[in-house]
């Protein structure tokens, strides 16, 4: 027997992932967002793409439920209000730069995590770390991890849990041009393999224009491509 909730979050997931409506973030006097309105199809990697400072941080973190908008709506798997605490743990999320104990390996990092998330699958922790392409780090502490390396273990943690939709703030920010393809080639095998839908920000158009062959006009100074769009 399914029951309505379910069965609304079936019809959503079919159709809208995310919807956000007037989105808006004021600090003090200063709006970060204003009125944002995004609409983003299950399957897809989007891209925001902004200066600096136009508010893509700010947007993604009340998307993510770190930050409480000022006004506006935000919808995810048809959830929004108090209901949106029922899908928070379907969002992963990498806002800003991954949280990491510098003293443990990748493998324990990880094994925290799914600890709080009640994970117990053999396996599992190998399964994330090939797929972040970090399986052969063996004992290396990640305190010594390049930047690339504690990115994509940054994407590992937001992948505990099955996450429907990865959020993923600036990941390419910093990284060398290796880092960097090295982080697009895990987003891109994401997408295919699982089918994730993912949202990434950036204020490198050029290097996302690599992940994104399409764009659409979104509102501000954010831009959103779709590559499920194009096909
Ligand atoms: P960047 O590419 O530099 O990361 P961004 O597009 O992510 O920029 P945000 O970090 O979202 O931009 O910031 C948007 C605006 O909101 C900026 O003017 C910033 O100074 C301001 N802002 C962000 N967080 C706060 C805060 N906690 N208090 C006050 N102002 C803030």
């Amino acid at each position: 027997m399914i029951n309505a909730d379910k069965k609304k979050e079936m019809k959503n997931l079919s159709e809208m992932l995310l919807e956000t409506r007037g989105l808006t973030k004021r600090y003090g006097h200063h709006k970060a967002v204003d009125s944002v309105s995004m609409h983003i199809k299950k399957g897809a990697i989007y891209g925001f793409i902004g200066r600096n400072g136009a508010g893509k941080t700010t947007c993604l973190k009340m998307i993510s439920g770190l930050s409480r908008p000022t006004s506006g709506e935000i919808e995810i798997f048809g959830y929004k209000g108090k209901d949106l605490q029922k899908v928070r743990s379907r969002v992963g999320c990498l806002i800003e730069a991954p949280g990491l104990y510098g003293n443990m390996t990748a493998y324990e990092n990880l094994n925290i995590k799914c600890k709080l998330f009640g994970i117990k699958k053999a396996g599992y922790i190998e399964e994330i770390l090939k797929t972040v392409g970090l399986e052969h780090v063996g004992r290396k502490k990640t305190k010594h991890f390049s930047l690339g390396m504690k990115q994509r273990l940054g994407i590992g943690l937001a992948l505990v849990g099955e996450p429907d939709l990865l959020i993923l703030d600036e990941p390419i920010n910093g990284l060398d041009p290796q880092g960097i393809a090295e982080v697009r080639d895990t987003i891109q095998r994401l997408q295919k393999e699982r089918n994730m839908t993912i949202c990434i920000s950036s204020h490198i158009l050029e290097e996302l224009s690599k992940m994104l062959p399409i764009m659409e006009s979104f509102t501000m100074e954010v831009y959103c491509r779709s590559l499920q769009e194009k096909n």
